[in-house]
């Protein structure tokens, strides 16, 4: 049985929210320089230095890599051999997430992007509360993986019940179609989850989920979603967006697929967009 204290995953969580919104990390980064020597565009040429001096400079300086510092959302894995020891007035799992929030906001000095209800938009003030996702595992594994999930990119998110009919070519249109009306919206080059099968709320965290699960453009596992995923990356960059929309082959840095079991009716498919802000970390205690 492996004991993990409270204060100690409230105090990981206030360190890493931070170091995910002052540093782009090194499969982002390695992403980006490669682009910024082979695109064709000019202009998204010059956009594709200023990410990566602004990313320069919020790693030195330790300043939010976006004004727009997202929802914290996190994936938890808890093995059903952990022991979670409540100390420092910490009275639960979710309360130690969500106070490392609180204090990793505040002491960043990261903006404060929650509204307490959807209609009548009063702020939070904490960026609180956190959109935690649990799994429970064998085992004595305790895994946190955050994501700082920007408005601009979630919001031109979609869904899309289809029926078995529509097959890979439909899917594949779906997701095309999806980045295409995005247009310049959510800050390209972005980074695309797809989620196919499961539900209609499975599938869109199977997206979710797709854009945290390998290093960014770590190919699927499996050689049939590889290939889609390298066709889907192929379709969208010749859209010509381009880097913020300013024209050029660099509109997706990564196509990320993830599938899992569905209905014998149905064949939900669900396009999470992230944009080149993909502030990602997690740790393991
Ligand atoms: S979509 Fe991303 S880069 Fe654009 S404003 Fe939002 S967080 Fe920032």
């Amino acid at each position: 049985m492996k004991r993990i204290r409270l204060s100690t995953v409230r105090d990981k969580i206030k360190e890493i929210v931070q170091q995910a919104n002052f540093e782009l990390q090194d499969d982002v980064l390695k992403i980006l320089q490669e682009w910024r020597e082979k695109e064709e565009s000019p202009a998204g040429q010059a956009v594709l230095e200023q990410i990566l001096e602004n990313a320069r400079i919020a790693r030195e300086e330790k300043l939010g890599l976006c004004q727009d510092t997202g929802l914290a959302v996190f994936f938890v894995e808890l093995g059903e051999q952990v022991q979670l020891e409540y100390d420092d007035n910490l009275t639960s799992l979710h309360e130690a997430i969500t106070e490392g929030v609180r204090q990793g906001y505040a002491e960043g000095y990261l903006r404060k992007s929650v509204v307490e209800d959807p209609i009548r938009r009063k702020n939070t003030g904490d960026n609180t509360p956190a959109f935690i996702h649990w799994e429970l595992v064998p085992g004595d594994v305790f895994k946190v993986t955050f994501v700082a999930k920007g408005g601009g990119a979630e919001n031109m998110s979609a869904i899309r019940m289809f029926a078995p009919a529509a097959g890979l070519e439909g899917i594949e249109d779906f997701v095309v179609e999806t980045v295409d009306k995005a247009g310049s919206n959510p800050c390209p080059p972005i980074i695309i989850g797809v989620g196919v099968g499961g539900n209609f709320e499975y599938s869109a965290l199977l997206a979710k989920k797709a854009l945290l699960r390998r290093p960014l453009g770590t190919p699927n596992p499996d050689p049939f979603y590889a290939e889609m995923e390298k066709r889907l990356l192929e379709r969208i960059n010749n859209l010509g967006i381009g880097p913020q929309g300013m024209g050029g082959r660099c509109t997706a840095l990564a196509v990320h697929v993830e599938a899992f079991p569905c209905h014998i009716a149905s064949m939900p498919a669900a396009v999470n967009i992230q944009c080149h802000s993909h502030r990602v970390l997690s740790f393991e205690l």
